[in-house]
């Protein structure tokens, strides 16, 4: 069992994070010059400054304070609580409660002892090695980015930026985890029936499995209560995947009348207005909808000028950096951990953008700068990667997908093999929750 949240027992100025202290202790909010500096210039200790405090970033703080004993370590976070996207599809339908999915940090920063400041990363100056918040600069001996993932609109309205803004606010995915969750859930609690359409992003994207696993428990809260609704899945890929069979059997067996699975189906114009989206494989009226444009990196690497271009030139949507070692092509002082990486391999392109792959990275890149400050060589590491989908709330079941990487002595890229566990057992919830619970109690609790 998850432990109970403390974040509303939390005094306000430490939901603020240990370390904010320009807004603490102030009667009313001083103007900030963003210049100032938000903390003394480091000293002799190698600072360390995460940037986004979600899976990856606060678990790269826990092992930097811990690998790096003599670091100073400061984690620049936006919102004032801790969010996961795994286990949110569970709370969407209630199959598990609010401590799951939103949860306090200060408890963590106080236990393994790194300053927690919640404030917007808004721009960089790199050659003076400084980061630049709402409040003011941080400088920085290393930085880690780790901000997630960034929801691309303008892909479908370029300039517009009222339709961009409306979509957003009536449609939102919810995929950046963030208080929005709640107006998800709310959406599907007044959903009355009617047709519910779900686009999904062209790959690579979140974890590529969770919109289907969305899916089918949005699909079972209105089998159970007998809402008469159907939703129909736009998917730009030809089939489904991750743990393609498994889905097409849930879909076909347990919700046969309810979901539909449309392949080959890119967005190609949206009125959100009048509710109608054409795609590659026909045009659509919705009632409702839960509309992912293309992901890309978040905002942060773009301001540090570290995305990545094609070969045509374009930019990539995700950072420009070596895939053994994490750091960024351009400036090795600066680390990618997360859903902002970049591509890793020409076999299988990027590394799953998942909870399970940050915290992998997070620890690997902990060791890496660890063994830096030490002088030591810097060994190249490598995830694995592992998600558990539930397709069924009654009884509880799941599915699972399984990568595991490893070098290719011939070519030296990084090699990708990935087992999908297609038949449903309750037996894989149980380890779904020992794999929530061991990951919280290793960088959350
Ligand atoms: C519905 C759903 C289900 C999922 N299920 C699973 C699953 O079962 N298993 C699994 O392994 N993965 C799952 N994932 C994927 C997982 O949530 C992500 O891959 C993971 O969160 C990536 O970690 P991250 O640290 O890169 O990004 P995040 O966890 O999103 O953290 C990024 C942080 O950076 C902060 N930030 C961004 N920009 C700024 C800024 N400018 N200033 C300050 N702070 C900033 C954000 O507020 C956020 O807290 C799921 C995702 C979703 C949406």
């Amino acid at each position: 069992m998850v432990k109970r949240r403390t974040f509303l027992a939390a005094p306000p100025a430490m939901a603020l994070g240990a370390a904010s202290l320009p807004l603490t202790g102030l009667a009313a909010p001083a103007v900030l010059n963003s210049e100032s500096r938000l903390l003394p210039p480091a000293s002799k200790k190698p600072r360390v400054v995460i940037c986004g405090g979600g899976w990856g970033g606060m678990t790269a703080a826990r092992y930097v304070r811990q690998y790096v004993p003599n670091a100073d370590v400061v984690l620049l976070e936006r919102n004032p609580t801790f969010w996961s996207g795994p286990m949110s599809n569970k709370w969407l339908v209630d199959i598990v409660n609010t401590d799951f999915v939103h949860h306090d940090m200060t408890h963590a920063a106080n236990k393994y002892g790194y300053r927690l400041i919640q404030t917007e990363v808004n721009g960089f100056d790199r050659a003076k090695r400084q980061v630049r918040t709402a409040h003011g600069v941080v400088d920085y001996d290393y930085l880690i980015l780790s901000g997630g993932i960034r929801d691309d609109f303008e892909a479908w309205f370029g300039e517009d930026r009222e339709a961009v803004a409306y979509t957003s606010k009536h449609f939102n995915s919810a995929y950046i985890p963030n208080a929005k969750m709640h107006t998800v859930k709310a959406k599907l609690k007044n959903f009355k029936g009617g047709t519910m359409v779900m686009t999904l992003p062209p790959p690579p994207h979140r974890c590529p499995p969770s919109p289907y696993e969305r899916a089918c428990l949005m699909a079972w809260h209105m089998k159970k209560n007998k809402i008469p609704g159907k939703i129909l899945i736009l998917d730009p890929k030809p089939k489904i995947g991750p743990i393609g069979e498994g889905y097409r059997q849930a879909f076909e067996e347990l919700y046969p009348e309810i979901i539909t699975h449309v392949p080959n189906a890119g967005v190609k114009s949206l009125d959100p207005y009048k509710k109608r989206i054409v795609t590659a494989a026909g045009e659509y009226d919705f009632d409702d909808a839960i509309l992912m444009p293309p992901h890309q990196a978040a905002d942060m690497v773009w301001h540090a000028g570290l995305i990545g271009k094609g070969a045509d030139g374009k930019p990539t949507g995700w950072a420009d950096m070596d895939p053994r070692y994490f750091t960024a092509r351009s400036d090795d002082r600066v680390y990618f951990v997360g859903d902002v990486m970049g591509a890793i391999s020409p076999q299988f392109g990027y590394y799953p953008k998942s909870a399970h792959v940050a915290n992998a990275i997070g620890k690997i890149v902990a060791r890496n700068i660890s063994e830096r400050v030490a002088g030591k060589e810097v060994v190249a590491r490598l995830p694995d990667n592992l998600c558990y989908m539930m397709v069924n709330g009654d009884p509880q079941e799941e599915i699972a997908v399984k990568f595991d990487y490893a070098v290719d002595a011939a070519s030296g890229h990084v090699h990708q093999t990935q087992i999908d566990l297609d038949v449903r057992t309750n037996d894989m919830v149980k380890e779904d929750f020992a794999w929530i619970k061991g990951r919280f109690d290793d960088f959350l609790f």
